[in-house]
């Protein structure tokens, strides 16, 4: 992913948002925080968006905001971006892992159910990859359970859930407009998009040191606000994120066209989910050949996660390390995430899909 293309692509338009911003006088919050507030939570079809410091504060302040305390549990996906984990951590309480599907990566909610204990108060679910996870099932046991719902969707602005884009199922919906993201910003930057007015309430006091009023502060907050210039460039390249999006879904198409038939496990999309293809994952026993073998041909690869959260030093001497989470460790020996962005030139994606092929055709048995 290159993130440089994004800003080339658009630079006449964001070189202007940065010279009015410059010449605005206004810094921190103001009118480009509010704006870009309002149309993305238009984008995301829901009430109350409020722009933080990053996606990990994105994440705690929801986390406090629905009411998780220090000693709570809270429900966590076995294989995610250590992100997710910190922020429950960062509240004091305890992440509980639990294991997603295999074929969609993400949270299987029949699972969570045995996770549940008298300490628990919510769960995270992740859209990881971009693919939306089964929100409608996990909604209605947290319901039962009397549990808040907080979606880390830092990779999944503009995937839809059953034809309505992420953004407003949950309690708490978390993103991060970290570079590389869907909607990347040029430096860190963060949203929480929420239907509750209690929730963004709490969240835009928390943000701003406690304070809904200058030098008055009801509650001990933090200073995680969004970046006013980072809003005013991602008010500009929000307008091209549905464009962005659709051919981050021809290439995946192409990829899976491509690619059917070499032995590679490609992504499967249940019916009701539009993902936004924020990573084309794919799956092989001998991932590591095929990671070498494009690097040694010039294509760049990733690996999201080489280590899944329980095993980081982060977590060290806690009893989550000795937790039987075998999902997650297979998958972090054996995904691969291929190259995708909307800025990927086409004949570099046939050059990739071909070498797959003579990789593939080379490779040690599964
Ligand atoms: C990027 C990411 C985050 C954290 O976002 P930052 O803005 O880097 O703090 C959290 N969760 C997931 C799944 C992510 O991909």
């Amino acid at each position: 992913m290159d993130v440089k293309a994004s800003y080339l692509e658009l630079q006449g338009e964001i070189d202007a948002a940065i010279a009015k911003f410059l010449q605005s006088g206004s810094y921190v919050l103001g009118n480009e925080v509010e704006a870009f507030e309002a149309e993305f939570a238009a984008f995301c079809n829901c009430q109350h968006a409020i722009g933080v410091g990053n996606g990990l504060d994105a994440l705690s302040l929801a986390l406090r905001a629905v009411g998780v305390k220090a000693g709570d549990e809270v429900i966590v996906p076995s294989n995610t971006f250590i992100a997710t984990w910190l922020s429950v951590s960062h509240c004091g309480a305890i992440p509980v892992p639990v294991e997603p599907i295999d074929a969609t990566f993400n949270l299987n909610a029949a699972l969570i159910e045995a996770a549940i204990t008298a300490r628990t108060k919510a769960i995270v679910v992740v859209h990881l990859y971009g693919q939306p996870a089964d929100i409608d099932p996990i909604l209605s046991l947290a319901k039962r359970h009397g549990l808040r719902v907080v979606e880390d969707a830092a990779q999944a602005h503009g995937a839809r859930y059953k034809g309505n884009r992420i953004g407003g199922h949950g309690d708490a919906v978390c993103w991060s407009f970290y570079p590389g993201k869907n909607l990347g910003a040029i430096g860190d930057g963060g949203a929480v998009t929420t239907n509750s007015a209690d929730i963004a309430r709490e969240i835009r006091i928390a943000r701003n040191y406690g304070s809904s009023k200058k030098y008055v502060h009801e509650s001990k907050g933090h200073n995680s606000r969004l970046d006013s210039l980072q809003a005013a460039i991602l008010r500009v390249k929000l307008h091209h994120l549905e464009e962005w999006n659709m051919r981050r879904k021809e290439i995946a198409a192409r990829y899976t066209a491509g690619l059917s038939g070499l032995g590679i496990i490609l992504p499967i999309v249940p019916e009701w989910a539009e993902p936004a293809w924020h990573l084309y994952v794919v799956r092989h026993p001998h991932r590591d050949f095929f990671r070498e073998e494009l690097s040694r041909r010039g294509i760049g690869t990733l690996v999201h996660y080489p280590i899944p959260p329980h095993l980081q030093e982060a977590y060290k001497g806690e009893s989550v390390q000795q937790a039987q989470l075998p999902i997650a460790e297979r998958m972090a020996a054996d995904v691969l995430s291929l190259p995708i962005g909307p800025q990927l030139a086409s004949a570099d994606l046939c050059e990739v899909i071909k070498n797959l092929g003579q990789i593939a055709a080379a490779a040690p048995a599964a």
